[in-house]
């Protein structure tokens, strides 16, 4: 049976479904905090904190785990720089806690949620894993210091680890069932189709005075589908004792913000009234993955390749989720 913590969120959801799809039993952990209990698609749940390490233990007395899939962390770069010490708390204690856990009943198989955020600015364009880790929030700081504990972990007690570092995951389940959710919401499609769906005025570019060909801010952008692929992929890898500590997930193609709102333009057939604003603190002026590593050793390819395909099940979820679909 796999853990899969933080398993009624965007990507641990989405990746349930990939897993059920595949036949593999799943029992999700989540604390519901930012998750939603009607996303998670697998008939065993429960709801706790990885801070409450006597709820851990039984989740790992009750069922028969043979690996985990830890999605369980909070988020948001801008307030974990307001707010540095839960992000340190939930993040790195919860995953020490895990790990405990895991280390009390034999458990050695985790594949772990890691973001672009721990390589900071970059040096040079596409990034690949080799590249220095130099992370500009709280937030990036956790997720290079969970990859650093759990590669301690593997050398001192054997522990098998994959980290999957996200560039910007954006899309939605194209059956429609579950999709991208977050309250307040921060992430930039979400927001530009809510302005296309009326939900918002406008959308504020962050900056247009950046060393990009148009001014604006540079992602790459992939689908969570293609990310929750990447973790059964990644998982049937370590089970072989082959994987590399880390790969890059994207689909190794930048889109700039302005690029972004006039894809949501065409995919929705609506204007979408923009404001240009100044930069937000911490953004790097563009982040793009090089894939190639994920490519080579887990046979990975992206399957929705271009930025409409992945805006257009943003689209149909969005219409979905607020009854117009
Ligand atoms: N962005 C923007 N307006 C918004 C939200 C985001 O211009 O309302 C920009 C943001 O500055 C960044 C890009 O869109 O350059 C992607 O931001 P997001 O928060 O979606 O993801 P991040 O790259 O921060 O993980």
């Amino acid at each position: 049976m796999i853990l899969v913590t933080g398993g009624a969120g965007y990507i641990g959801s989405h990746t349930i479904k990939a897993l059920l799809a595949r036949g593999y039993r799943v029992v999700a952990l989540d604390n519901l905090s930012t998750g939603r209990r009607e996303f998670v698609l697998c008939e065993d749940f429960v709801e706790a904190d990885l801070l409450d390490r006597h709820a851990l233990e039984k989740v790992f007395r009750d069922y028969p785990i043979r690996s985990v899939i830890h999605f369980a962390a909070k988020t948001a770069v801008g307030e974990s720089v307001e707010n540095p010490e839960i992000y340190y708390y939930n993040n790195v204690v919860g995953t020490l806690n895990l790990l405990s856990a895991m280390r009390t009943h034999g458990v050695k198989e985790i594949v772990f949620s890691s973001s672009a955020a721990v390589y900071g600015d970059p040096e040079s364009l596409p990034i690949p894993e080799d590249h220095p880790k130099r992370p500009k929030s709280p937030y990036g700081r956790t997720k290079l210091m969970m990859e650093e504990i759990l590669a301690d972990y593997a050398r001192a007690y054997g522990m098998g680890y994959v980290a999957l570092r996200y560039f910007n995951a954006a899309g939605s389940d194209p059956e429609g069932v579950i999709g991208e959710w977050h309250d307040p919401e921060t992430h930039l499609i979400p927001i530009v189709l809510e302005a296309a769906l009326g939900l918002r005025d406008h959308v504020e570019i962050f900056g247009t005075d950046y060393n990009t060909p148009d001014g604006t801010c540079i992602r790459d952008f992939i689908h969570v589908v293609d990310l929750a692929e990447a973790h059964v992929l990644a998982l049937e890898r370590l089970r072989e004792g082959a994987a590399s500590p880390a790969y890059n997930l994207g689909t190794g193609v930048g889109h700039s913000v302005r690029e972004v709102i006039e894809t949501c333009e065409r995919v929705t057939g609506r204007e979408i009234p923009v404001v240009e604003g100044p930069r937000r603190p911490g953004d790097p002026p563009a982040l793009v993955a090089d894939p190639t590593r994920a490519r080579r050793e887990l046979g990975w390819e992206p399957c929705f390749a271009s930025l409409e395909e992945i805006v257009a099940t943003a689209w149909r979820w969005m219409l979905r989720r607020h009854g117009r679909g």
